[in-house]
Order: C-alpha cells, then sequence, then structure tokens
C-alpha cells in the first residue's frame, strides 16, 4: 500500500446510515473536559454496518493499527477493513496544522463524518479517546437501532500541562506487569503521558541489572509479605527459594515490553533509581557501598567512596539502555546524613572538594550523577531534597514536601513537577477513615485532588512557565495488592488527569461529580476496582449575624443524591425532609442527614449541633493570649459560631499553651441560662483537656460571681480522639461572662463559646 506520507485516512463507512435528527445539546461526559466544546445541533449515526478504509503512511501503520482496534473494541464492533466507500470516519495527520501543542486534537461530527485532526500522532491518539469517552456513554446508545447516535459537535482541545504524571511505587509491594499494563490503559484513555516507576526502594529491588545478578536474586524478596511487618522486624532480604518469600522483579525483556507498550499509548516510562538514600537493599548486598561497610546499619551509599560512583554510574547505562525518557529520576529523598558525618572517606571527600557540609556533600553527589546523565543526553529528576546543599545544573525538581521546593526551584530557574502530598499522595484516605481500609494517614477525597492548581500564585509568568505540570503518587506501604493498589487510584486519578490537562478557568466541580458518576460505572464495567464515593453528608455552615441565624449547606461528593434530614436529632427515614436548599436556623438544632438511594439509607449518618446563641459577635478579652500557630480567625473566633471539625488544625479550633482566661461583654445586662465550652483531646500531638472549667458572672466587670465548675473527666492515657462539652447551666442576669479553663498539658483547643 503506498499512499501519500503523513496523510493518515482511516475511514469507518457505513452501508446503511440512521436518519439525521436534530438533538439538544446533551452533556458530554468526558474526562478531562475539553477546552472548546460547541453543539451543532445534529446526530451522526455509528452502527454494526460499519467498517473501515484505512489509507496510511508506512511509519504510522503501528499506530493507527493500534487506533483501530481500540475505535473497534469501543464500538463494540469488530469494524471491518475496507475501501471504495464513502469516507465516514477521517483521521488526518497533518504537521503544517497548527494547534497550539503537539498533543492538540481536533473532532468534528458533522451527520456524514466524523474528522480527527491532529498535526502529530499523539494528537491523533487523544482525539480517538475523546471519540472512545463518547462511545462508550449510554446516552447515546440506542438499543432498538443497535447504533450510536452521536452528537454533532465541534471539539478543539489541547493540555494545559505537558507533564502528566503517575508515580508507582513497586518497593513497597510488587505488582505484575500486566497490572502496569492495565495502568498505562487506563491513563492514556484519561491523556496522562508520564509513567514514573518507582523501582528501587528498601523494600526491594525491582528491575533486572545484568552487571549486579545479586540486587534481584538477593535484593528483590523478603520473607514478609506485608511491608510494614517487615520494616517493624527484622527488614531482612531473602532469595526466591525462601520459604514464603514475598516480591519479585521485572526482567529486562519485560522492562523493554512495558516500555513499548506504553510509547503505543504516547506515554514515557520514567525510572527512578534511589540514590544517595533509601538504597538499604543495595547496601545489604554490597556492604562496601556504605559507610560502615556492613549489611543492615543503613540506607545511604557512602559518597566518599569512588566504588559508588563506578556502581551508580554501571546501574544506570543499563537503565537508559532499557528506557529511552529522557528524564532519569535518581530519587534523591530522606538521606539520613549521620553515616556520612562518622565516614572518613566522606570526611575526606567534603575537605577535598572544598564543601561546607554534608548537605553539600549530597549535592556534589546529585550533581555528579546530573552531569554523567546529561553526558548520555538525559535529564536528572529528583525530590525536591536535591536542593539542599545546591541545586544541580539543568537538575528537574519533583515538589512534594509541599510546593515550597517548587517554587524556590522554579524562581531559580529550574524547571518543577509538582507532587505535593496535600493534593497528589494517593496512599492517604479518601473517605472517613473508619470506613476505609488502613492507609497512610491524611485526607485527600478526590474533590480534593481536583481543586487543585499547578502553579503557585507566587511566581510570575516567566517563572510559571517552569511548571511543567503535576503527578500522582501512589506509594505502597499500606497497599499490598494490585486490587488494593485500584482502590486508592480510582476515581482520584481522573481528577488529576482534568487539573492537568483541562484550562482552569473551565474546571467546574459539580459538572465533574457529574462526569465522575459516568466514569466510576465505566471503570467498574472494565473489571477496576474503583472507590464509588462516600456516602458521608458533610454539612457546611454560615453564621449570618445580620439576620441573626445559621445557615446550614449540606454536601456530598456525590452528584445530586437524595439526601434527607432531621432537626431534633432522630435518625432519618424515608419519610424525613428531603433537603432540597440551605437550611436555616435562628437557635439551636442538631441535624442528622443521610443519603438515600431508592428510600434505603446509607449506613453512614452524619450530626452535628449548630447553634445561633447569644454569644455571638460578642467581643471576648484575653487574659492570655492564644498560641500564634493556632490562632483560628483570631479575636473573633469563640463567639463567630463556627464549631470546630475532627481536626485542630481546620481554622475553627484555637490552641492554647498557657490557661484559657475569658472574659465575654454581652454589652448589656441579660439573663444567661447556659455557657458551655468544648475542648478536644489527642494525646499523640499533645492536645489535651483541661483540668477543669469555670464559668463566673458580673454586672459590672469587676466583681465576678461563680456559677459553677465541671472537672475533666476524660482520660489522658488514651489515644483516641476526645470531643467533649463542659455546659454550666445557672440562671443569672449579667453583662460579663468569664470562662476559666485550668491547663493540664500540651496544648488545649476550643471551638465557640456557647451562650444561651
Ligand atoms: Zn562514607
Amino acid at each position: 500500500m503506498k499512499i501519500k506520507n503523513l496523510v493518515v485516512l482511516l475511514s469507518i463507512c457505513m452501508l446503511f446510515s440512521c436518519t439525521a435528527q436534530k438533538v439538544q445539546n446533551p452533556s458530554l461526559n468526558i474526562i478531562p473536559l475539553p477546552e472548546k466544546v460547541s453543539f451543532t445541533g445534529g446526530e451522526f449515526c455509528l452502527n454494526e454496518e460499519t467498517f473501515l478504509q484505512l489509507a496510511i503512511a508506512k511509519e504510522d501503520v503501528g499506530s493507527v493499527m493500534l487506533l483501530h482496534t481500540m475505535v473497534s473494541e469501543i464500538a463494540g464492533y469488530d469494524l471491518i477493513m475496507g475501501s471504495g466507500f464513502p469516507t465516514m470516519i477521517k483521521f488526518t495527520l497533518d504537521t503544517t496544522l497548527k494547534l497550539g501543542s503537539e498533543e492538540a486534537y481536533q473532532l468534528k461530527i458533522t451527520p456524514q463524518e466524523i474528522i480527527i485532526s491532529a498535526g502529530e500522532s499523539v494528537g491523533l491518539f487523544y482525539g480517538v479517546q475523546t471519540l472512545g469517552q463518547m462511545l462508550t456513554d449510554p446516552q447515546f446508545y440506542d438499543a432498538e437501532s443497535k447504533s450510536w447516535r452521536l452528537p454533532t459537535v465541534e471539539i478543539t482541545d489541547k493540555p494545559s500541562f505537558s507533564y502528566r504524571g503517575l508515580h508507582l511505587d513497586v518497593s513497597r509491594h510488587f505488582y505484575s506487569k500486566e497490572f502496569v499494563m492495565k495502568c498505562l490503559d487506563i491513563m492514556a484513555e484519561y491523556k496522562l503521558n508520564k509513567f514514573h516507576w518507582h523501582l528501587t526502594d528498601a523494600a526491594g529491588w525491582r528491575i533486572e541489572i545484568k552487571k549486579y545478578p545479586e540486587l534481584t536474586e538477593r535484593a528483590a524478596w523478603r520473607s514478609e509479605k506485608d511491608c510494614m511487618t517487615w520494616w517493624k522486624g527484622d527488614r531482612k532480604y531473602a532469595t526466591a527459594e525462601t520459604e514464603g518469600a514475598y516480591g519479585g522483579f521485572y526482567t529486562q525483556e519485560e522492562i523493554r515490553e512495558v516500555v513499548a507498550y506504553a510509547a503505543q499509548r504516547h506515554i514515557t516510562v520514567i525510572p527512578e533509581i534511589e540514590m544517595p538514600g533509601h538504597s538499604e537493599e543495595v547496601v545489604s548486598i554490597y556492604p562496601h557501598l556504605g559507610c560502615y561497610g556492613e549489611p543492615y546499619r543503613n540506607g545511604e551509599f557512602c559518597i566518599g567512596n569512588e566504588e559508588t560512583f563506578e556502581f551508580v554510574e554501571n546501574v544506570l547505562t543499563e537503565v537508559m539502555e532499557l528506557f529511552p525518557s529522557e528524564f532519569i529520576h535518581i530519587g534523591g529523598d530522606e538521606a539520613s546524613k549521620a553515616a556520612w558525618r562518622k565516614c572518613a572517606k566522606c570526611q575526606r571527600r567534603i575537605k577535598r572538594e572544598k564543601l561546607k557540609d554534608e548537605e553539600e556533600l549530597q549535592s556534589y553527589m546529585i550533581s555528579r550523577v546530573g552531569k554523567f546523565l546529561e553526558s548520555k543526553g538525559r535529564k536528572l529528576l529528583g525530590w525536591d531534597e536535591i536542593l539542599e546543599g545546591g541545586l544541580a545544573k539543568a537538575a528537574t525538581v519533583m515538589s512534594w514536601r509541599g510546593e515550597a521546593g517548587g517554587i524556590k526551584s522554579a524562581k531559580m530557574g529550574h524547571d518543577v513537577i509538582m507532587t505535593p502530598g496535600s493534593h497528589c499522595y494517593f496512599d492517604s484516605y479518601q473517605a472517613d477513615p473508619k470506613t476505609q481500609p488502613l492507609a497512610i494517614g491524611g485526607f485527600l477525597p478526590y474533590l480534593k485532588v481536583y481543586s487543585y492548581h499547578p502553579v503557585p500564585a507566587e511566581l510570575n509568568t516567566e517563572e510559571a512557565k517552569h511548571i511543567l505540570g503535576a503527578q500522582a503518587n501512589l506509594w505502597t506501604e499500606y497497599v499490598p495488592t494490585a486490587v488494593h493498589a485500584e482502590y486508592m487510584l480510582f476515581p482520584r486519578l481522573l481528577s488529576l488527569a482534568e487539573v492537568v490537562w483541562t484550562p482552569r478557568e473551565q474546571k467546574d466541580a459539580e459538572d465533574f461529580k457529574r462526569r465522575i458518576a459516568h466514569h466510576i460505572e465505566i471503570l467498574k464495567n472494565k473489571g477496576v476496582n474503583v472507590f464509588t464515593l462516600s456516602d458521608r453528608v458533610d454539612m457546611l455552615m454560615e453564621v449570618d449575624t445580620i439576620n441573626k441565624q445559621v445557615k446550614v449547606v449540606l454536601e456530598s461528593e456525590k452528584y445530586q443524591p437524595e439526601i434527607r434530614y432531621t432537626l431534633d436529632g432522630s435518625v432519618p427515614s424515608s419519610s424525613s425532609m428531603i433537603y432540597k436548599d440551605t437550611i436555616c436556623m435562628t437557635d439551636s438544632a442538631s441535624v442528622s442527614a443521610a443519603l438515600f438511594v431508592k428510600d434505603r439509607s446509607s449506613e453512614t449518618v452524619s450530626t452535628e449541633r449548630f447553634d445561633y446563641h447569644k454569644g455571638i459577635g460578642k467581643k471576648v478579652n484575653y487574659t492570655h493570649m492564644y498560641s500564634g500557630s493556632y490562632p483560628a480567625a483570631g479575636m473573633t473566633t469563640l463567639t463567630d459560631g463556627y464549631r470546630g471539625g475532627l481536626t485542630y488544625g481546620d481554622g475553627r479550633w484555637q490552641g492554647f499553651l498557657k490557661h484559657l482566661d475569658i472574659v465575654i461583654d454581652m454589652e448589656e445586662v441579660l439573663d444567661i441560662n447556659s455557657v458551655s465550652v468544648k475542648f478536644m483531646q489527642l494525646t499523640g500531638p499533645g492536645v489535651y483537656m483541661p483540668k477543669y472549667v469555670s464559668v463566673s458572672i458580673s454586672e459590672n466587670g469587676d466583681d465576678f460571681q461563680e456559677m459553677g465548675q465541671i472537672k475533666n473527666t476524660i482520660p489522658n492515657n488514651k489515644p483516641d480522639l476526645f470531643l467533649k462539652d463542659f455546659k454550666i447551666s445557672f440562671k443569672k442576669t449579667g453583662r460579663y461572662i468569664r470562662v476559666f479553663a485550668a491547663k493540664q498539658s500540651g496544648f488545649m483547643f476550643v471551638d465557640e463559646v456557647v451562650i444561651y
């Protein structure tokens, strides 16, 4: 087949076409949301009689054949190849087409044809993904005529960021090549293009290196499957033959297969080889590469030893043969400097190279490895610790300890990939921990991922250009199986996909909720163990001091669910009120709410108390000021009506390192019936209940009369989270209310003084 170069025509023709109809603008369920979508009011029909006409340049046969297979699979028909029929679906690859990005594409559906145009084959590929998502949307499938009736539309699309990544840690727990490929398939559907493969770490070396076979013979296995049990235990490595051995590695052949599979899907695989820290497994096999010369002592390479560089360069040489990626990730994170301080060789290196300290010693190693990579035409990528002791020339930084490292690097003119723990660490909980399998901690629901924007406001336009994109990281200490990994990845990875693709101003959380509901079903149908979202009803409040009321909004991360609620603290039933709009309360009430599906309540019932009390907006005088670290809303916090949640860092809880001793001025003498103050206890981080709370009243602000005292009854030797209301009831007229809480230990946290 000899065809004009660079023009790819893949035509799907139909023997029988459906009658064109006018359709209303539908809601497309595409993730990530394309840049521009405009409906033209007609319909294109695709059915079983459809077949293909394929005309392509020789070098693109592979990629177009893949597209053909994909379209066939998606449409659910085996599209037959043919020629001589009028073109119905046309893929045009035209290098003169300027769409603003090599990844850009146009998808035009008219009643007669579907045309996908792009300047590069990657753009064509993404156009097919978009079409593919339309062809998995049941709203466009007409079961009666067994055809897809697609709305006529013009889509112009390109990514906001060039780096759209997923990181997978295969050291803590090992996952098969097949699972990695499944991840690559899903990444491609959502237009993610970088797979960061965390191949080496203390918990196991996972890549075959021909020159050092001992790495996979003796450090790819351990006798304990569960990573944390192993880590808390002897941390010893094993061989594949050891009884009960857990682990594994990828042969070079398997890696080549994965890299090629990814490349077909326009995904670059970036390998990570950890150094100088997180290398316990290497030092255990080759103790002379560590400062102590002993196995199982520490996880850092000896930077004073030339053999370290020989080893690293030999390994990287084989790695570069396997991975064509320009970026090679060298880790660089969390190295302890203790051994270097005591090591004669390291200290000699510091002296000889005129380095200031161990941080500069680390920087010496990173720079030297960076130069080695550059000499081979590659670029060094590392976690933000590579900033310590001076950032190596031309290094690209992955900012994980927040955004600060990324901001600093971008201002220095280095490229940056944002992966802050707050929004990109998918080993955190995605819902209430009580309802979830054990995770590392944190709280990162999919909508929080969605709210992320990789370019911090601190950067100017020039600096912002250094932010290449963002990446989701899945560390796997608590993720023992591939099925569990899927649960942690989905649907949150779809949020990240939209964060890095869709223009920020196009993002819309409510619309994303709608689309995610659709995609959760799609993923389920594909056999992906996707988290089907939290059943919890969240309650957001606003204090309206003008109308003297508390407004409560009930929210769910599900799309337009049925929420029923009560205001008397009783459990909502199928006959309870349906939530439609903001609930306004002028007094106090306990709101209980739950999601309902077909009259059935979810198991999770949320209950919260809201008060519009007499003290709201009244001035608080502090004898001892609150802690500067936890000011919450400052001087107004304790009488602003806002109650704290389950974490003391939520901006509602005010922290005290001294006794709480405050006087609230009610502005006039009035009847006071009760005063209650809520405290939190969480002994882990040092948050304790007070010893006791006392309330006194005065008319003139000088002579106070104590109304009562409540002693604490919560034990201080339990690690659990406790919340306790200290409520004192009485009948008294007065203008000034003094609240005193005697400090027990550490911090005291108070959210509100509720006065009736
Ligand atoms: Zn050393």
